[in-house]
């Protein structure tokens, strides 16, 4: 451990323009394929004989309902995020210094969404079945969104969104040209921010209560392993809103451009793919003992306890490091030449990432409901222990940058990456 020399390359990340074109094809494949597996393969990982691939094929097929739906769904939430009361709070410092500010309308966004679902819901106007009975036309009509919205950032944030690409087309495209387009330019209005918080997030909530909804119409109960997994995510995405202003000291707002790999993943990837345990379970409604869902509960619990416990002594810490109280003593921390404080009290003095402990505890209690007869509903625990441990590689290099050998003191004082004792 201490010192630990970092080789990612400082321009082209993801395996430079060919890695971000493999990607650009295959992340949309995966969503498209984890649908086809839970929906016409019976939930299993490999092809079958029995699969349906006509209807597979069919379904994809992008429809004016699920156009005008998803189109609606988008604007609605821009408006909420535009018009909706909020407090106004500043980002933590960029490089030049200046903090920008952040309308924080989350949870008034989310109570007016539930009206508005509920009420089109109840008029019969778009039954919650809509989602389930179309979704492989919203996967591909958020697809051929994503990317029609990359093309703009990408022209966008070059021209107004404080560019910091590389000037490889390819590779701006997909990490993104600015890194802080808003509307208009010097506005409130940060895309980044309301892509990773709106659109995506709230309908992977919605996603769910479809396929809730479905398993009622369909089998006439809900069962318990359906009831886990929906409210373990539905708690999830409500203790974001409980906590929005900690989503500012996150390294997408502070590190990362905004192009087709955030955009994407905000808008497709979390909807269509993280509600995927709540799909399989429609028609598997295997009676899950009151001991393994206590377990299960537990699991969740403790990981949703350490995700957040850690997440807000950072953010309580970088809002205020003077004055900052972790576990009721003042905050220990190594100052920097670049200015910025490092935290190494609580759990940031055990590991340098504990909060992904908490997150992968939660990702496999959001699939342990699901039971083992397919590994289809773990593909998102073993997706996000992939993307987490790359996740820290990369903050290793964006924060070697930035504080250069004062990372590497904090380094030797935090020896552990995530898992304190182990790596
Ligand atoms: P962190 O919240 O750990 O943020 C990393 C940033 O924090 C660094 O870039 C650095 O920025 C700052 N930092 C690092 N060490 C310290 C320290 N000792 N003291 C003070 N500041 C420090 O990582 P992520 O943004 O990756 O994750 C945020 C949460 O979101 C995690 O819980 C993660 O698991 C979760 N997540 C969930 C995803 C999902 O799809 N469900 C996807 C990705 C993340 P600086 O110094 O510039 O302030």
């Amino acid at each position: 451990m201490g010192k630990e020399q970092v080789k990612m390359p400082s321009l082209l990340e993801f395996g430079g323009p060919i890695g971000n074109l493999i990607l650009v094809i295959f992340l949309p494949v995966i969503v498209a394929y984890l649908y086809f597996a839970v929906a016409f393969n019976d939930g299993a990982l490999l092809p079958q004989a029995t699969a349906n691939m006509d209807a597979f094929w069919r379904s994809l097929q992008p429809t004016w309902q699920s156009t005008a739906v998803y189109l609606g769904w988008f604007l609605m939430q821009a408006a909420f995020q535009a018009w909706m009361p909020g407090s106004i709070v500043e980002g933590t410092a960029l490089e030049d210094g200046r903090r920008l500010q952040y309308k924080m309308n989350g949870p008034a966004s989310l109570i007016a969404t539930f009206v508005v679902v509920a009420a089109l819901h109840f008029t019969g106007v778009v039954k919650l079945s809509f989602i389930h009975d179309n979704f492989g036309a919203l996967i591909s009509t958020i697809t051929i969104f994503s990317f029609l919205f990359s093309i703009f950032l990408y022209f966008y944030g070059k021209k107004h969104g404080e560019y910091r690409g590389t000037n490889n087309f390819f590779h701006d495209f997909f990490m993104g040209s600015g890194h802080n387009p808003r509307i208009p330019p010097n506005g409130l209005f940060d895309l980044k921010f309301f892509c990773e918080a709106r659109p995506g997030l709230i309908l992977w909530m919605i996603v769910n209560a479809s396929f809730m909804y479905v398993q009622y119409t369909k089998h006439g109960f809900v069962s318990k392993s359906m009831v886990l997994a929906c409210s373990f995510q539905w708690l999830y995405v409500l203790d974001y809103y409980w906590n929005e202003p900690a989503v500012l000291t996150t390294m997408d707002i502070k590190h990362e451009n905004f192009g087709f790999m955030l955009a994407f993943g905000d808008l497709a990837w979390v909807p269509m793919t993280y509600a995927l345990q709540a799909y399989y379970l429609i028609d598997r409604v295997h009676n899950l003992s009151w001991l393994a869902a206590a377990g299960i509960v537990g699991l969740n619990v403790l990981g949703l306890a350490i995700f957040r416990a850690v997440n807000n002594q950072k953010n309580q810490f970088r809002r205020d490091p003077e004055n900052a109280k972790i576990w009721g003593k003042q905050a220990e921390y190594l100052e920097t030449q670049h200015g910025s404080k490092l935290l190494l009290s609580g759990f940031w003095g055990w590991s340098r990432h504990f909060n992904y402990v908490g997150d992968i505890l939660m990702a496999l209690a959001w699939s342990l409901p699901c039971l083992f007869d397919s590994a289809i509903p773990y593909f998102y625990p073993i997706y996000f222990a992939i993307l987490l441990l790359h996740r820290e590689r990369r903050d290793h290099y964006f924060c070697q940058k930035k504080y250069g050998q004062d990372w590497d003191r904090y380094c030797e004082k935090v020896r552990w990456r995530i898992i304190p004792g182990i790596y």
